[in-house]
């Protein structure tokens, strides 16, 4: 799938031919369509797609003069400044003989290797789990690519032909890896550097080569084309300042990893930065996604500097981290943390979370063939309460449709999944599974530390429908306490109509991602249109200003979980705005929380007054950056 780069809902042709040809033919159907969950593996089966050629040998590369000076963009795929010296990291040429000696022991040598990558990343995951749960996720994605009964038998296929082990494997992924890349899909093309990842890898056991590992002096800002999770895993942290890579993407697994490090990256920057000599002075803008090399002295010593200043600013900002965050007029604003499972609440309570605002319960929902049981809800959401130990905990009732597939849930094909049968909509229509995700919510204790959340409300008749569930269930377990049910807003109607609904509703969580989605009518999952995508543009404001608005009038407080909390910056704008929680992700909590305390509340309302009537999302975040230059 994908290599077809079939998402989703899409119609797909099977062909087959021979003898079992039906048989085949109706296996492939049945498992492509979730009705064989659980059936034994079907027979490989052999991508339609051609696959490609393996890439040529790239043309090589001039190199710029030494202390030329050159610009050049990119996209900021994990923020900070950085200032250092270049480091070239050119991808070592692995060499592979393409005559085996005898099919049974390249066969056997194969095995052994892809057996000791598997038992070595293994360790790695051991390692991982305690410190990044991101990494770990990556390198079980490498396992499961390691023990891919597909990829091992079309390079069992070339052995028998007479190749030997490494050639074999090697041609394989080169093969998968060309195959993903013409798909001209983004995001699966930054999975192709995964297996571009576990090629290395096994190659270096076949080849008997050790990973070797990049010595680094303080302050590298290293330049390639694109870095392997692997060899960003080997890379010695501490004397890394910073990234910048010819090709890969944001959402890449080097990225995210770089991000959880703290290391600022520049991702998709272009051959220029494969160009870059080393022992070249840099800056590194990885907030605006800017690079320079060769800078005036000037420019080099005031950007270290603003960097110096910004990391100082960060350690102070941790230790202040878990007091309680009020503005420095004295205005209560909870700093919360967005969760998507149980093992999100240590991290976020160890980096300040005074709760948590949005726990996504997709998570519970995802990647499995049935709905979780009541049970099984109940010991999750218990679980996230009790690490919370008394915090409040607002669980979102499951946002299935569109963006995030269930397919279980039967969701019926539909032209345009954004404006169809998603969120409570989705829940209102099987409400069965509604019922037992509202009981398990229900059932935990201390009666009163969880809230519920309804996702992607668009009229009064959505809340009163899971409202009169809600009470038959509460009814139903004899509490006596009503929950308190809050809604997102994330529906330009929903903003509009704020007043009716704060009547009914406990309190409001505004989700900027999908009110920028749909106030701008910009897909939030088109690469295209990402940087267009701006929850700091005026009209999505406005809506936060109409629902703060409707809101007071009842009395209800509001939150925002969306992404644009995230953003220290967008904290005037929102509390000048009448927002008074921001549910953010746990790496921002300390850096939002040193930014309200410097608030003046009414400074806020008017610059946010002010920011209404701008003309673009760039010219609201100059303002901001006028008002609080440190934000
Ligand atoms: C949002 O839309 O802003 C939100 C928080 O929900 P999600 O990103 O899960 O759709
Ligand atoms: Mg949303």
């Amino acid at each position: 799938l994908m290599l077809l780069g079939a998402s989703f809902g899409q119609s797909l042709t099977v062909e087959a031919v021979g003898p079992t040809a039906a048989a085949t033919a109706d296996r492939i159907v049945a498992l492509l369509s979730g009705e064989a969950a659980g059936a034994p593996p079907a027979a490989p089966i052999r991508p339609a797609v051609e696959a490609a050629a393996p890439a040529a040998t790239p043309a090589p590369v001039t190199l710029l003069e030494p202390g030329e000076a050159i610009d050049f963009e990119g996209v900021a795929a994990s923020p900070g400044l950085a200032t250092g010296v270049s480091v070239r990291v050119v991808a070592e040429e692995l060499t592979v003989e393409e005559v085996g000696h005898g099919v049974e022991s390249e066969a056997a040598a194969l095995q052994y290797a892809l057996q000791q990558t598997a038992v070595v990343i293994e360790a790695s995951i051991a390692q991982s789990a305690e410190r990044s749960a991101q990494q770990a996720d990556i390198l079980r994605a490498h396992l499961a690519f390691v023990r891919d009964p597909d990829l091992e038998q079309a390079a069992g296929a070339l052995i028998r032909e007479g190749k030997s082990a490494a050639f074999a494997w090697k041609t394989t992924i080169d093969r998968q890896v060309a195959a993903l890349r013409k798909l001209g899909n983004p995001v699966l093309a930054e999975r192709a550097t995964d297996l571009e990842d576990i090629r290395r890898r096994v190659l270096l056991v076949l080849l008997g080569r050790a990973q070797h590992r990049l010595e680094l002096a303080p302050g590298s800002i290293l330049f390639a084309d694109d870095l392997l999770p692997s060899q960003f895993a080997d890379l010695d942290v501490a004397h890394l300042a910073g990234i910048c890579l010819a090709g890969g993407g944001p959402t890449s697994h080097v990225a995210i990893l770089a991000a959880s490090k703290g290391i600022p990256a520049v991702v998709a920057a272009g051959a220029v930065a494969s160009r870059v000599p080393d022992g070249q002075p840099v800056v590194l803008d990885a907030e605006n996604g800017r690079v320079r090399i060769n800078p005036p002295a000037s420019e080099f010593t005031a950007m270290r500097e603003a960097a110096e200043h910004r990391r100082s600013r960060a350690v102070a900002h941790r230790a202040a981290a878990h007091d309680e965050c009020r503005t420095a007029d004295g205005t209560r604003i909870e700093v919360v943390a967005n969760l998507g499972g149980p093992a999100d609440v240590a991290v976020a309570v160890e980096n300040g979370a005074e709760g948590c605002g949005l726990l996504r319960s997709e998570f519970l929902f995802l990647d499995r063939t049935a709905a979780p049981s009541e049970d099984e809800q109940f010991a999750q959401y218990q679980a996230v309460a009790t690490g919370l130990a008394g915090r409040p905990l607002i669980v979102r009732t499951l946002d299935a449709g569109a963006d995030k597939d269930v397919p279980y849930v039967g969701l019926p094909e539909e032209e345009n999944p954004a404006l169809g049968l998603r969120g409570v909509r989705t829940s209102l229509w099987r409400p069965e599974l509604l019922r037992a995700q509202v009981r398990a919510i229900l059932r935990v204790e201390p009666i009163g530390q969880a809230r519920i959340l309804l996702p992607m409300v668009a009229t009064l008749q959505d809340l009163r429908d899971v409202r009169a569930i809600v009470g038959e269930e509460e009814k139903a377990l004899g509490r006596t306490t009503p929950i308190e049910v809050g809604i997102m807003i994330e529906v330009p109607s929903a903003a509009l109509i704020a007043e009716r609904l704060a009547a009914e509703a406990d309190f409001f969580s505004v989700g900027t991602n999908d009110l920028t989605q749909y106030a701008l009518a910009m897909d939030r999952v088109n690469p295209r249109l990402a940087r267009q995508l701006d929850a700091f543009h005026p009209a999505v404001l406005k809506l936060i200003a109409v629902a703060c608005e409707g809101a007071a009038v009842h009395g209800r407080w509001v939150g925002v979980c969306g992404s644009l909390a995230s953003f220290p910056s967008a904290a005037p704008l929102l509390v000048g705005l009448g927002v008074r929680e921001l549910s953010v992700t746990p790496g921002a909590i300390a850096d939002v929380k040193a930014v309200v305390r410097t608030l003046d509340v009414t400074q806020c309302q008017t610059v946010a007054r002010e920011a209404l009537r701008l003309e673009s999302g760039a010219a609201v975040r100059r303002l901001v950056a006028e008002h609080w230059p440190e934000a």
